[in-house]
């Protein structure tokens, strides 16, 4: 029986995802759909839906689309509804289809995102290349007022609030608050159709992801919740939401504690959600390492347990020449005294070192093979013997920075390991 209600279940999936995917080949066109008076969301157009608001004396607009038609068809539809200029723009969390239209919006307009969505503009990208961001003609384009907990903008009379409820689609995801109208834009933070996204390469985590939606339900007096990848919706969808991430928390716990490998328990999910379980997975393995930080995550695990963790190489400079790649399945080996054995990834790149009681890294040795990337001389040898440098830099609670060369001291590589 159940057996029966699972696949049917699956074949609604399927229908609808492959509608959803033709439907996201064709570029709609740019609509503005009045929330209230002087409340808009911005519909269409390539990249995710946005908002527009008309204060007194100025207009605030929410996410940027992503490319240049769209940018001037939402340009367009802001001047047939008012004659005000754009005064902010305010990026809800730090996607490109939330930004990347930044840089086709007038100069004259202010940036505004939580202290750490500024932050992910200048990342290194999943790829492994260098964040477009830092290039200075676009610096005008990136976020220049930034906050922490909560900012308010005053349009004349008009109030229009910021906050930041804590971690989880990404870092800096941020809900803009209409208070007159009860409304809240919500960006990325809730998906109504698709399967919610979770970065965890930018810091995102499921768990935080519920208590930081149950304190914006808290702590909001909003009735009507505006997603940028959904339709609108209310308090109590968001609620159900909620109900069904926890779920599937409590699903993968259960299969983990009956001895289930990532592998099986991912079979058990519809296929769409089987990214957010993997992530959900990793999440759970970590808690029950404790890491709650970086310094306990490296001196209190032990038995040689292999923890999820992600680490991408950044930079290779092999005879002059800059490589640069990123890793999709790495992990940290711990031996059984609790120190760390080893990193690396599939692609094998291995270490060791030894953190002192203060939580200092002191690294000793890495090796790995050379099949990842680099010049074909590089990539017929073996192995390639790596020294780490004593440069390793904390970045605070994003990660590590590491640095290597190779034993002859030609190929420098840099390591960027983002530690949740
Ligand atoms: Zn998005």
């Amino acid at each position: 029986m159940k057996k029966i209600k699972l696949t049917l279940f699956s074949v609604v999936l399927l229908v609808f995802s492959l509608s959803t995917f033709g439907q996201r080949r064709e570029v709609k066109p740019v609509e503005f759909k009045k929330v209230s008076n002087g409340l808009f969301q911005i519909m269409g157009g390539r990249g995710a839906q946005g908002g527009m608001y008309v204060g007194d004396n100025g207009v605030l607009v929410i996410d940027a689309k992503m490319d240049k038609p769209s940018v001037e068809q939402v340009l367009k539809g802001i001047k047939q509804i008012t004659d005000k200029p754009i005064n902010y723009l305010v990026n809800t969390h730090s996607d490109g289809d939330h930004v990347n239209g930044n840089r086709y919006f007038p100069e004259s307009v202010t940036f505004v995102a939580h202290e750490n969505c500024r932050k992910e503009f200048f990342h290194t990208k999943r790829n492994g290349t260098t964040s477009e961001w830092s290039k200075p003609e676009l610096s005008h384009f990136i976020p220049s007022m930034t906050f922490r907990d909560k900012l308010n903008i005053h349009l004349g009379s008009k109030k229009v609030e910021l906050w930041y409820f804590g971690v989880g689609h990404t870092t800096g995801d941020i809900v803009v608050y209409f208070p007159e109208e009860k409304t809240a834009f919500l960006g990325d933070q809730i998906f109504l159709k698709r399967t919610q996204l979770i970065h965890s390469y930018k810091g995102g985590n499921s768990f935080e992801h519920v208590k930081t939606l149950n304190r914006m339900l808290e702590t909001l007096d909003a009735d009507i919740f505006c997603s940028a990848h959904s339709e609108m919706t209310d308090r109590k969808t968001i609620g159900k939401n909620i109900r069904r991430m926890k779920e599937r928390q409590e699903k993968v716990r259960t299969l983990i504690s009956g001895g289930k490998n990532l592998e099986e328990i991912k079979n058990e999910f519809p296929k769409e959600e089987r990214k957010l379980v993997e992530t959900i997975y990793r999440e759970i393995k970590s808690q029950q390492a404790e890491k709650p930080d970086t310094r306990t995550l490296i001196t209190s695990q032990n038995k040689s347990r292999i923890v999820g963790m992600q680490w991408i190489l950044e930079k290779m400079t092999i005879d002059g020449k800059e490589y640069r790649l990123a890793k999709e399945k790495p992990f940290i080996k711990f031996d059984k005294d609790g120190k760390v054995a080893g990193f690396g990834s599939v692609n094998r790149f291995f270490g060791s070192m030894k953190i002192d009681t203060k939580g200092n890294i002191k690294w000793h040795k890495a090796f790995g093979s050379t099949q990842m990337a680099g010049p074909p001389e590089f990539m017929k040898q073996e192995t390639a013997f790596l020294n780490v440098l004593p440069k390793t830099e904390m970045l605070g609670f994003e990660g590590i920075r590491l640095y290597a060369s190779t034993r002859d001291g030609k190929t420098e590589l840099v390591f960027y390991v983002p530690v949740r």
